[in-house]
């Protein structure tokens, strides 16, 4: 390799310089160059990066092991991988290239000192060669030692598993790939989403734009589904328009880090981009692909009236004819469901629905993959499957762009691919129009054009959640559908350790007991990821700890129903809260956004408002935390409006609880279970009133009791404006059955007496 500089500044750069600053740098260099709005940034070059290499020696250990590596064996595969991460992890920089990169962070002043650090691999972003997520980013980086850190990353990524993968397969050489990293000023983009300069799939003289709100992570990611503009060049007009609904952004949390957070109410489904904005995005896009020569893949953000371009990369996949060959027709289609056409391409097969990347040891070759969202680690199996069809993301999201890239036919964002489509059933995926039909047919274009009704998959305006108690259910009640978990009992995630969490705290194994609890929690957010899963604190009477180890020093208690339980046992047991909150913290950390945390058995505002101030100081960023209650002591009833006062996001309605503790009925005795009325007035009375003073305030109220599971209560319950219900898992198809036609009835009746 020449001698290179180790650091190079946007405005040196330009497209020869693949080789020392990456695809990625590269191109940002170019952008700059010919003046669209790129923003600061410097490149520690390949050429560093190999001066790391030689000067800690590893240019030795690691090619030498890899070379060995059969890359088909994944555990042989994750090893080698693993060794060669951690020898760049723990390998010392240069002094010199240190003290460069510092004192180039140091004349970024402007950003104030705020950047996003992107590895910018030198086979990486060229033709034929990009796999989405294959290397690093990391935003929000602050402060030299993050910074230092985040390259170290970078370069480590060089080395993953899967980038090891694609290399072996691509033929690429590990020796001859090496890797720059671009810190460039991180732009707290309002608004931001990605842009082909011509349409992926046909090269039309069209810009397709995919933007929400925050930053563009989430577009990128696929985990929103963006609006979508098609801008064209011909005519100069914004042609089609899809506003989403944009629920969620990912935003700058302060820190190193990013979080997702709900968008506020009124712009969810406001139009995100004005015309003019449309045709300045599609105009810069116009300008890079004439200077590179071809369709450019466009990262955009815009800040107040500020337009920047982030990152360009060719488009690799457009086809001169993407079609394919129309079979033969045999007129009894069935369309099961419809989302965006994103790789062309028609192929039948077996539907294998992948829940996890552990499920991709069950996919054969020619199945039809379906899944919520592909992610890197799923490349393998994609490579195997006949078609791929995902429940989110847009044109631009891993799944499309690997999908086209691997010339497998793909239809994206069908929302309820992995609940519709059932395991081993035989469908037919046609990639260009976004169909899925039913069975192993040949199809004609033409026919396929003229299907106009496609059947509608139940959507109801209250969600349907579900209960879970034991994380191995979590995947059968993930298949259900069901819009989320309304109630996580962690207390039988405990119980089934066998030992009290008095007994873990005595031994000195608290971070056991964490570690269980963290797994369990997580299997069930990974279940339903992107879906709001609330977790109760412990709230296993004193009755039920007994016979485990540690149970001997549990109080003996004449009515563990009416004892030391829930909320109360937490607020007096400051250390087994903890533990809890704990491991809930690190879930927060990792980014599952999705966790809320609910508090079972409040009586009075002032145990949430306690509760909330110990998860304070236990580091817990209780302003941006999802925290609520639960309704099953008439008191929380009653005080409603002091506990929304007191800030809780959510309450939800305990009332195999709040039956037994208005009608002084104990659940779980035959002898008055006569008596135990869910629709008794008083009981019925306390959740009408609680409904209307949450729904007055904006507080989700929603229901996890068995009489959320009880079609006739479910009715009731929508009739009085509950906002969510949570059942059961085998009660989750009847319960969305009664909330679909009791909403439907509400409209009927409302237009009745609109028109009488
Ligand atoms: C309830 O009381 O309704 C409830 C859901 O909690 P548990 O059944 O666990 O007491
Ligand atoms: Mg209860």
């Amino acid at each position: 390799m020449k001698e290179m500089p180790d650091i190079l500044w946007l405005e040196e750069i330009r497209k020869e310089d693949i080789p020392a600053v990456g695809g990625k740098g590269a191109s940002l260099g170019e952008m700059s160059a010919i003046g669209l709005p790129v923003p600061r940034a410097f490149v520690v070059t390949s050429y560093a990066f190999r001066q790391f290499l030689v000067e800690a020696g590893l240019d030795k250990t690691i090619f030498a092991d890899l070379a060995e590596v059969d890359v088909d064996n994944s555990v042989d595969l994750e090893k080698a991988a693993t060794r060669a991460k951690d020898a760049v992890m723990k390998a010392r920089i240069p002094a010199l290239l240190k003290k460069k990169i510092k004192s180039a962070y140091e004349e970024m002043e402007d950003s104030r000192m705020v950047v996003a650090v992107r590895s910018s691999a030198t086979a990486e972003d060229l033709p034929d060669a990009s796999f989405a997520g294959q290397q690093e980013t990391y935003l929000n980086v602050k402060g030299e030692k993050n910074l230092l850190f985040a390259i170290q990353k970078c370069w480590a990524s060089l080395y993953g598993a899967r980038a090891i993968y694609y290399r072996a397969k691509q033929g690429f050489d590990h020796q001859s790939v090496n890797i720059a990293v671009v810190i460039q000023q991180l732009v707290f983009s309002e608004k931001a989403g990605v842009m082909f300069t011509s349409h992926p799939v046909t090269g039309e003289q069209q810009s397709i734009i995919e933007g929400s709100w925050g930053l563009g992570e989430a577009v990128v990611s696929g985990s929103v589904s963006p609006d979508k503009y098609v801008f064209d060049q011909k005519s100069e007009k914004v042609v089609d328009r899809l506003i989403a609904n944009k629920r969620y952004q990912i935003i700058s949390s302060g820190e190193n880090g990013t979080k997702t957070v709900e968008v506020r109410k009124d712009i969810q489904d406001a139009p995100l981009l004005t015309d003019d904005e449309v045709r300045k995005l599609a105009a810069f896009g116009k300008v890079a692909e004439t200077h590179y020569g071809v369709p450019q893949d466009v990262e955009w953000g815009i800040v107040g009236d500020n337009i920047y371009i982030l990152q360009s990369r060719p488009i690799t996949t457009i086809r001169a004819s993407a079609q394919a060959t129309p079979p033969a027709e045999t007129g009894t289609e069935k369309i099961l469901l419809q989302g965006q056409g994103a790789s062309p391409g028609i192929a039948s097969g077996k539907v294998v629905i992948v829940r996890d990347v552990k499920d991709t040891g069950i996919v054969k070759d020619g199945d039809i993959m379906v899944t919520q969202m592909t992610n890197p680690d799923m490349v393998p199996a994609m490579r195997k499957v006949a078609a791929i069809v995902t429940d989110e993301g847009g044109m631009t999201c891993h799944a499309a762009i690997v999908s086209r890239e691997l010339g497998t036919p793909a239809v994206v964002g069908t929302k309820t691919g992995t609940q519709v489509l059932r395991n081993g059933q035989t469908v037919t995926v046609d990639g260009e129009k976004g169909l899925i039909y039913e069975g192993a047919l040949t199809i004609s274009r033409e026919k396929t054009r003229a299907v106009e009704s496609i059947a509608a998959p139940v959507i109801t305006a209250t969600s349907v959640k579900v209960n879970v108690s034991m994380p191995e259910a979590a995947a059968r009640a993930a298949a259900t559908g069901a819009d989320g978990v309304g109630l996580l009992r962690i207390e039988h995630l405990i119980l089934g350790l066998n030992k009290t969490p008095g007994w873990f705290i005595a031994n000195n194994r608290e971070e056991e007991f964490i570690q269980e609890l963290y797994r369990g929690i997580k299997t069930v957010l990974d279940a339903f990821y992107g879906k709001p899963v609330w977790v109760r604190t412990l709230d296993a009477p004193t009755d039920e700890f007994r016979n485990m180890a540690g149970g001997e020093t549990e109080p003996i208690e004449h009515n563990p129903m009416l004892g030391w339980r829930g909320i109360r046992r937490d607020l007096q047991s400051a250390d087994q809260f903890r533990l809890q909150v704990e491991a809930f913290k690190r879930l927060w950390e990792q980014g599952y956004d999705n966790l809320g945390i609910m508090f079972p058995m409040v009586s009075h505002p002032q145990e949430f408002i306690r509760a909330r101030e110990m998860m304070k100081q236990w580091g817990v960023d209780v302003d941006n935390a999802t925290l609520g209650v639960m309704i099953e002591i008439p008191s929380s009833a009653i005080l409603i409006q002091d506990f929304i006062n007191a800030g809780i996001r959510f309450a939800s309605f305990g009332t195999n609880d709040l039956i037994q503790y208005t009608l002084a009925i104990d659940r779980n005795n035959q002898h008055v279970a006569g008596m135990y009325q869910p629709k008794h007035p008083a009981v019925l009375a306390l959740i009408d009133s609680a409904i209307q003073c949450c729904r007055e305030n904006g507080v989700e109220v929603s229901i996890c009791g068995q009489a959320g599971s009880e079609p006739p209560m479910v009715k009731w319950l929508v009739e009085h404006g509950i906002t969510s219900v949570s059942a059961n898992i085998d009660a989750i198809a009847k319960i969305r059955e009664t909330v679909a036609r009791t909403e439907k009835q509400i409209l009927l009746e409302s237009a009745r007496s609109r028109n009488a």
